[in-house]
Formats: structure tokens, C-alpha cells, sequence
């Protein structure tokens, strides 16, 4: 593959929780979990730098879990743990397909992963490993959206590439209302004025302030983000 028609070199993908289980009793489906794998595989393989986001809402939700009378604070923290539960499931399917990778944790669990540190974040991306970015932000109210613009600001990535359900932002829930329009391009401002539900606010005001585009995609459809890295126009692209 010929490196100059990778349109973006450097990426940090948000993949939800959710992507990791299929629904049923377990938090985890192994028939998810390959595929997850297969799609980083291939675009490891073209030489991009990946940069990986999990969230934990196939665990936990602070917010949700806190109406059990559990304080809100530590559902987070139990939701930050989550996270770091499905880094660990994902680091290990990418592992046996021969992918090199690092996780980096925004809460200290040192004997099964490295702190996140920026500079050697930056090391071991040069080094074409892939990294997972498990812990969230560190800080309880906020969320992994979050925690991918702050991470993709800091590693220098072009683009966040936020895996979804649906194929791109709709101007309603698609998956509830048919006449739902998908937009090829939004702004920032726009999602923001509409709120509609793609990332949440702080996400989006953080990229928007640092000009950093986000790719909303449907992450079902095999070959997509390969097809996004090669520059076809899959999805919605918010920002410039
Ligand atoms: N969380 C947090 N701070 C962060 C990131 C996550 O407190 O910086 C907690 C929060 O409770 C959240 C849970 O971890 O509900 C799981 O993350 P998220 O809801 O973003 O996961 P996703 O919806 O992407 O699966």
C-alpha cells in the first residue's frame, strides 16, 4: 500500500463499550471482539498510528448506577475501572492477531498496565505500537468521549474517528425515526445548537476550540475505517 494515499497518519478511534458485547449475558462477545480486532489489524497494518479509546457502557454508567444509591462519584470510578476491564479484553484479542500494543491508564493499576504517561505515549506510537487509552479522563462527570478529544489533542492525531450503530449523524434518532436525515458534513456549532446526541457537549466544545475533526461512522460495516483512512467519505465529518 502506497503510504501517500493514507489520508490520515494519525488516529484516535472511540470505540463504545457496548461494541464489545452482543447484547446478550455477557459483558463480552468473542465474535465482537474479532471483529473489533480484525478492522484495528488492518489499518495497523498500513502504517497508520492508532491510538485506541474504549468506553464502559457494556459495564457500567456512573450516572445510571448511581439512582441504585450508590454515590455518583465512585459509580464513575467504577465506571473508569470498567473501561480498563475492556482494554484489557481488547488488548488481548489484538495480541493474538499479532499487534503490538501498549495500555495506558488514566488511573494507576500498575501491575497490569502502564500510567498514562504523553511522552511515552508518543514513544510507542512512533514505534507503530498500537495504544489503548483505558481510565477515562481520571476524573469522575466526565466521560470516554471526553477523554478521546483530550487524548487525541495530546497525541497529535488528525482525526477522531467515533465508531457508532448508525452510519453518520441524523438530524433525529434514525433507529426510531424513519425520516431521520443524515448529514455528510455538520459543524460543531451546529451539533451543539440541534444537541444532538453524537458526543457529548464537552467533547465537542473541546474539539471545536482545537479544530480537530471527528469521522462519525457506522463501525459494523467491515472495511470501514479502513476506507476512512484510505479518504473515502464514509460517515459524517463534523468540524472543518
Ligand atoms: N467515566 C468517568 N470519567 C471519564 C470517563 C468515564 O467518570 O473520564 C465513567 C462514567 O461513569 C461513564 C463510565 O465511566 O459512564 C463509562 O464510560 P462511557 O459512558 O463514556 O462509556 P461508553 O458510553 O463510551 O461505552
Amino acid at each position: 500500500m502506497e503510504k501517500s494515499s493514507i489520508k490520515w497518519n494519525r488516529i484516535l478511534l472511540k470505540i463504545g463499550g457496548e461494541s464489545l458485547s452482543d447484547k446478550k449475558d455477557s459483558p463480552f462477545s468473542s465474535a465482537s471482539l474479532n471483529f473489533i480486532a480484525e478492522e484495528l489489524v488492518e489499518i495497523v497494518n498500513l502504517g497508520v498510528k492508532v491510538g485506541v479509546i474504549i468506553g464502559g457502557g457494556n459495564i457500567l454508567r456512573g450516572k445510571t448506577l448511581s439512582q441504585k444509591g450508590i454515590e455518583r462519584t465512585t459509580t464513575d470510578y467504577m465506571g473508569m475501572l470498567g473501561t480498563i476491564i475492556n482494554a484489557l479484553a481488547l488488548q488481548s484479542m489484538l495480541e493474538k492477531k499479532g499487534i503490538i500494543t501498549r495500555l495506558q491508564t488514566a488511573i494507576e493499576v500498575k501491575q497490569v498496565a502502564e500510567p498514562y504517561i504523553r511522552r511515552r505515549a508518543l514513544r510507542h506510537l512512533e514505534k507503530g505500537r498500537l495504544l489503548l487509552f483505558a481510565g477515562g479522563t481520571g476524573n469522575p462527570y466526565f466521560t470516554t468521549d471526553t477523554a478521546a478529544a483530550l487524548r487525541a489533542l495530546e497525541i497529535g492525531a488528525g482525526v477522531i474517528l467515533k465508531a457508532t450503530k448508525v452510519d453518520g449523524v441524523y438530524s433525529n434518532d434514525p433507529l426510531q425515526d424513519v425520516k431521520a436525515k443524515k448529514f455528510d458534513k455538520i459543524s460543531y456549532e451546529e451539533i451543539l445548537r440541534r444537541k444532538l446526541k453524537v458526543m457529548d457537549a464537552t467533547a465537542i466544545s473541546l474539539c471545536m476550540e482545537n479544530n480537530l475533526p471527528i469521522i462519525v461512522f457506522n463501525f459494523r460495516k467491515k472495511g470501514n475505517i479502513k476506507k476512512i483512512i484510505l479518504g473515502e467519505k464514509i460517515g459524517t465529518r463534523i468540524g472543518e
